[in-house]
């Protein structure tokens, strides 16, 4: 293994401060190292369930046909299916079927539990625990407002345009009336 000093500073004290959000990478099952997702699938982490929120997952990956009622902890109140790695059958996270409001963000996606998973970073070819890792988003509402902004600004010159033209037009008008 490869160790990338971004990475790997942080993981000698065992604190998972390290974004991953945008660094492209593979999660492998921790038991036999099989290819279950990728960071293009991630759509969040959930920090209560100590897992990776996706959207897609590999073959490899599969939901039990079997649902199970959660009755104490994070996931009382919820119906939920376990999520196995195919190859050595160990379960490796759960799909919400339905969740209390909480939760309801969740649910149907894929969460891949961390402490079941490893991350090949492809920047760095190097493979980590995922629980060195943490996957937040960044809210969306500063990106939502830069492209309104945007958005305005082109209405702004768009409108300018065509007050011009309208002058024009009424101009030319004017010359074809005399
Ligand atoms: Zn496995």
């Amino acid at each position: 293994m490869e160790y990338d000093e971004s990475v790997l500073i942080k993981r000698s004290d065992g604190e998972p401060v390290t974004a991953a959000v945008d660094k492209p990478m593979t999660f492998h099952c921790a038991k036999c190292n099989t290819l279950l997702a990728d960071s293009f699938g991630v759509c969040g982490e959930s920090k209560c369930l100590d897992s990776i929120a996706c959207l897609r997952v590999t073959k490899d990956v599969v939901i039990a046909d079997a649902s199970k009622v959660g009755h104490k902890g994070e996931l009382a109140n919820c119906v939920y299916s376990s999520v196995k790695c195919c190859d050595c059958c160990s379960t490796v996270g759960k799909v919400i079927l339905s969740a209390p409001s909480h939760l309801a963000a969740l649910r149907s996606l894929v969460l891949l539990c961390k402490a079941n998973l490893n991350c090949y970073i492809l920047d760095s070819s190097s493979m980590v625990k995922a629980s060195t890792l943490t996957f937040d988003l960044k809210p969306l509402r500063d990106d939502i407002d830069m492209v309104m902004q945007q958005f305005e600004a082109k209405m702004d010159q768009m409108l300018c345009i065509r007050d011009r033209l309208a002058e024009r037009s009424g101009t030319s008008e004017l010359y074809v009336d005399m």
